[in-house]
């Protein structure tokens, strides 16, 4: 099913993230991940793919195996810097092929070396998506705190707009811990002509490695409550497991009451966290 057509009577669009194995990994582990995930009936996972290039993770098979072995709807991340035109073609086809039409259209990260030239924005991406097949059902991504190389939030949001135009019909946002900023981009993307759905993703800070890589590669502003959370509890994983998932349970349910249209949480391959949450907010989801 086309994500962007879920209508919700009550509640909101609930999702997770998560990553595929390495490629020589076997695909035990991921499968009781998705089987987990699975059974909180989310109403899509999306699948990242590694920054490097769209042929080279397995993106298609683990969303392949979300869609036709445990029937939940997979949204398949796809980059466009590091890759040229035949490269995303072959992996748009590969998607194809198992069924899935739903993918967010991303630039992706900067590696030097490593970009091809072809591609320098997400909305080019999108462009030649819709060219190799008019069936895909687009989302992208979108930054509350703004894209760190963005010059200002209104260019971001100009280039945004561009983006939605071009045929994007949903969006998900960059992890943020304060909700006011998410409020607060929402309204500045409807002042600005963008008129899709705005999905809040949020990431459970739940281990200390998911505490170092936020830090140093997100740039998320960190309000004073989670400094104290992490500086509590960084060396005591039980503690920083409860007070992460009680921070993420608080700022989802924050966005439900505030008229979030949906919630997409970054959990990281981990079903207890994504549970503990689902299971907190079970009458305000369903
Ligand atoms: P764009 O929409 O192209 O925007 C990037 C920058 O370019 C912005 O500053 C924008 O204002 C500017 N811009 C856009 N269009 C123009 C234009 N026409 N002219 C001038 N400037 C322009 N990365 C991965 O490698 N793999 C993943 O699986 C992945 N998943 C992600 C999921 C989500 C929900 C999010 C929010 C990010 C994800 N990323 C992923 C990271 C993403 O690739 C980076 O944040 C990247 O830096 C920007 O991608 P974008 O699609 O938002 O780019």
């Amino acid at each position: 099913m086309k994500i962007s057509e879920i209508k919700k009577e009550k509640g909101i669009v609930w999702s997770f993230e998560i990553f595929p194995p390495k490629p020589t990994a076997d695909i035990t582990v991921m499968e009781k991940t998705i089987a987990e995930l699975a059974a909180l009936s989310p109403d899509f996972i999306s699948v990242t793919c590694s920054a490097g290039g769209s042929g080279n993770s397995r993106t298609a098979e683990i969303a392949s195996l979300l869609k036709n072995k445990y029937a939940v709807e997979p949204l398949a991340h796809i980059t466009c810097i590091n890759s040229d035109k035949a490269e995303i073609e072959a992996e748009l086809r590969k998607l194809r092929a198992a069924g899935i039409e739903n993918v967010l259209a991303l630039r992706g990260d900067r590696i030097p070396g490593a970009e091809k030239g072809v591609f320098e924005h997400a909305s080019e991406l999108v462009e030649f998506i819709l060219s190799v097949d008019p069936g895909f059902d687009i989302s992208g991504a979108c930054y509350p705190e703004t894209h760190p190389e963005s010059p200002s939030p209104e260019k971001d949001l100009e280039y945004l707009k561009l983006k939605v135009d071009t045929g994007v019909k949903r969006l998900v946002t960059q992890l943020f811990f304060d909700n006011e900023d998410y409020f607060d981009f929402v309204r500045r993307a409807k002042e600005a002509g963008i008129n899709v759905p705005i999905q809040a993703g949020i990431m459970p800070l739940v281990r200390k490695s998911n505490v170092d890589r936020i830090i140093s590669l997100s740039g998320a502003k960190i309000p004073n409550k989670v400094s104290r959370m992490i500086a509590k509890y960084y060396d005591d994983p039980a503690s920083l497991m409860q007070a992460g998932i009680a921070y993420a349970t608080e700022q989802a349910s924050d966005l439900v009451a505030g008229g979030a249209e949906g919630v997409h949480i970054y959990v990281m391959n981990n079903p207890a966290v994504a549970k503990a949450i689902t299971n907190n907010l079970s009458s305000i989801l369903n």
